[in-house]
């Protein structure tokens, strides 16, 4: 008998690979989103698939679903900073709400459940690179705060979740990721940046451009969320790659990938912004075994083709 998962913001970008994941190893799949930032777009190639079932859902409501499921993986929420500044009640919610009401499913169907954490629980770091350990430097009251609260607070649920009620708990600490179906306009560095590149527009580097992140390619994040799934180990684990540069260089490269005329312009800084972030992989290395091993320039490479044909085509 095949098994069944739901994926919580399946319409997403991370969410519609994940789909498409989970349908190449022989699962039934059930996406339910409400297109707050995904599109139907996104899982348009799946519509013909048997084992592909499409919800449309706010998960902040509660989630009634029929059949038996194995795994609910929650990763419904706006993820750019430039959504949840849009939509920072909607953020919180899906967080609390969303994430209680994905427990409560998990729990009455005896699925496992996945968290879809990230590195932003860390905040603006003082111990790098972040391993698990460290326990971050949020402000809950700035901008940024109703994302990364949001999280923090799921990620406690999540825990009070599987002390409590045994739920088999998994907790994914995502870091920067990027590929094909990023949203272009979505605001974040690597659709901004490609975007300007290949239109010739400058690019809009925030601050002075050296503050630093690391970014991973779709599908080593997904190799290793499908690795984390499949493990059984409940504490949180670090997945992205560990590959760090200045948003400068960054841009630099994007320019020189594309072939572009672009310059780079400097905007304000948003507040709180990372000055620095870098995943220590030691815990998912030593657990899972697993590794990045697509290179930024062939992450980028791919993201670009994939760039170029969206804008040719709309
Ligand atoms: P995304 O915005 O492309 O996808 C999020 C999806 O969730 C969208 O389809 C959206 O419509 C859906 N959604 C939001 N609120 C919902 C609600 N109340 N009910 C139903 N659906 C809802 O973002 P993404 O980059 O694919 O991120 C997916 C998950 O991974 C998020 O939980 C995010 O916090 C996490 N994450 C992503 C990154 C990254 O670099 N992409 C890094 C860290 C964590
Ligand atoms: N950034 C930038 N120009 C842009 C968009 C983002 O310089 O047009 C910077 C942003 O300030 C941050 C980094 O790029 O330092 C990564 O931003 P992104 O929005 O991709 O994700 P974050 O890591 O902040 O969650």
């Amino acid at each position: 008998m095949k098994k069944t998962a739901l994926v919580t913001g399946g319409a997403g970008f991370i969410g519609r690979h994940l789909c498409s994941h989970l349908l190449s190893k022989g699962f039934r799949v059930v996406c339910m989103d409400n297109f707050i930032t995904g599109s139907k777009r996104n899982i348009e190639e799946f519509s013909g698939c048997s084992d592909f079932e499409f919800i449309r859902h706010d998960v902040t409501e509660y989630i009634d679903f029929p059949g038996r499921l194995d795994y609910v993986l929650h990763f419904a929420s706006p993820a750019s900073p430039a959504d949840y500044l849009k939509y920072p009640i909607q953020t919180l919610k899906v967080g609390g709400l969303g994430t209680h009401n994905a427990l409560g499913l998990a729990k009455d169907k005896k699925a496992v459940f996945m968290l879809a954490s990230t590195s932003e629980v860390y905040g603006d770091p003082l111990v790098h690179p972040q391993s698990e350990e460290y326990w971050g430097n949020v402000n809950p009251i700035g901008p940024r705060g109703v994302y990364d609260e949001a999280k923090r607070f799921a990620e406690a649920l999540s825990m009070a979740y599987h002390r409590t009620h045994k739920v088999d708990v998994r907790i994914a600490r995502i870091f920067n990721t990027f590929g094909p179906f990023m949203r272009l306009n979505d605001g974040r560095a690597v659709p901004n940046f490609i975007w300007q590149a290949l239109n010739n527009k400058p690019l809009t580097v925030f601050g002075d451009g050296s503050q630093t992140r690391s970014f991973c390619y779709i599908s080593d994040l997904v190799d290793g969320i499908y690795s984390l799934l499949m493990s059984g180990f409940t504490g949180p684990v670090n997945l992205g790659n560990s590959d760090e540069l200045t948003i400068l260089e960054f841009a630099r490269r994007i320019v020189r990938i594309t072939g572009s005329r672009s310059e780079m312009v400097f905007e304000p800084l948003p507040q709180d912004d990372p000055k620095t972030r870098r995943p220590d992989l030691s815990r998912a290395r030593k657990l899972l075994g697993w590794e990045p091993n697509v290179s930024l320039e062939d992450g980028l490479f791919r993201t670009i083709e994939w760039f170029r044909a969206e804008i040719v085509s709309s």
